[in-house]
């Protein structure tokens, strides 16, 4: 019996938990694959492993869509790869320089990719900041950090770029603030598809503690408007089929903007008390919409997400004349 139930939780946890990228391997269209990281908050048994890759293989060269969250998984993401094509990886094009998005880019450099990212990177490298939280990360991942670095990209791009694969091009581009103050979105025009790093989830939350709440409603507005058929965000699942699509990115749209309606609510009513903000802002968004109710990680990022909203908008209230 207790062999029995051993096995079963062995069973489940296997199933549910994707120890690496090459377990979490999945194709995508034809030449786009990817790898998912778990719904988790980073620690030691998950490695740091809950964030997507994926990667595009053109007619000559391999093009990746961010690094995860170590040297350790950027080389293991280099080994999925390897299991599938053994094309030269040419370009590591990072979606936006948050930890679980670049911490690998090492590997890459090893093998001598091009690493594109948005100017920002830099700003984001030379804040004190980053150290701090290259220290804290490494506090809790201890050996699985060996060898990262926080580097900077080979190339950072402004707003837009085109990217020769000379038998085909894609597009990269910044639609706006969002995430933070360097998102890049990709472009493949061959499958019409579009990798979108954190701006918009399928069933999860956004995180929006670095970045601008409000122009990031019209970042949605501009992605919608492209009409890719499939978007490959950087946590979750991917979405496919436009009506879904927009569906989805709505949801996203509408999750900051009750975050935000609420809060601003709450600072007409009562003034400025963030810990009334944060006590009360699960509720209050459970009864706006039940269903946030359902989403992973909901209380946890929603707390932490009020928090930083409060902020921005009393900044936008004073700056408003
Ligand atoms: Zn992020």
């Amino acid at each position: 019996m207790v062999n029995l139930i051993t096995f079963v939780i062995l069973l489940i946890s296997s199933i549910s938990y994707a120890k690496s990228p090459s377990d979490s391997l999945k194709k995508l269209t034809e030449n786009i694959y990817g790898v998912f990281g778990v719904p988790q908050q980073v620690n030691s048994e998950n490695r740091g492993f809950i964030s997507n890759a994926y990667f595009y293989i053109s007619n000559k060269y391999v093009v990746v869509f961010d690094a995860l969250s170590s040297y350790e998984l950027g080389k293991e993401l280099i080994s999925a790869i390897r299991s599938v094509s053994d094309k030269p990886i040419k370009y590591l094009i990072i979606t936006h320089y948050h930890t679980d998005h670049f911490y690998g880019i090492q590997a890459f450099k090893e093998i001598n990719a091009t690493t594109i990212a948005h100017k920002w990177a830099y700003e984001y490298l030379s804040d004190p900041y980053a150290t701090q939280f290259f220290k804290s990360r490494k506090k809790v991942l201890g050996k699985h950090l060996k060898g990262t670095k926080i580097i900077p990209p080979d190339i950072a791009i402004d707003s837009e770029a085109i990217i020769n694969l000379e038998t085909e091009v894609i597009e990269v581009k910044q639609v706006c603030k969002g995430h933070t103050k360097g998102d890049i979105i990709i472009y493949i025009p061959k499958e019409n598809a579009l990798v979108v790093g954190d701006l918009i989830f399928d069933e999860r939350v956004p995180f929006l503690g670095s970045g601008n709440s409000k122009s990031w409603i019209k970042c949605i507005d501009e992605i919608i408007k492209l009409k890719p058929k499939l978007v490959l965000p950087g946590h979750g699942n991917i979405l496919s089929g436009q009506e879904n699509i927009i569906n989805k990115a709505n949801f996203t749209k509408q999750y900051i903007l009750d975050l935000r309606n609420i809060i601003k609510r709450w600072i007409d009513e009562f003034g400025y008390d963030v810990d009334y903000v944060k006590n009360n802002i699960v509720k209050a968004m459970i009864e706006k919409n039940p269903k946030y109710k359902n989403v992973k990680l909901f209380e946890t990022v929603t707390r932490t997400n009020a928090y930083y909203i409060y902020f921005e908008i009393e900044k936008e209230l004073f700056m408003e004349p």
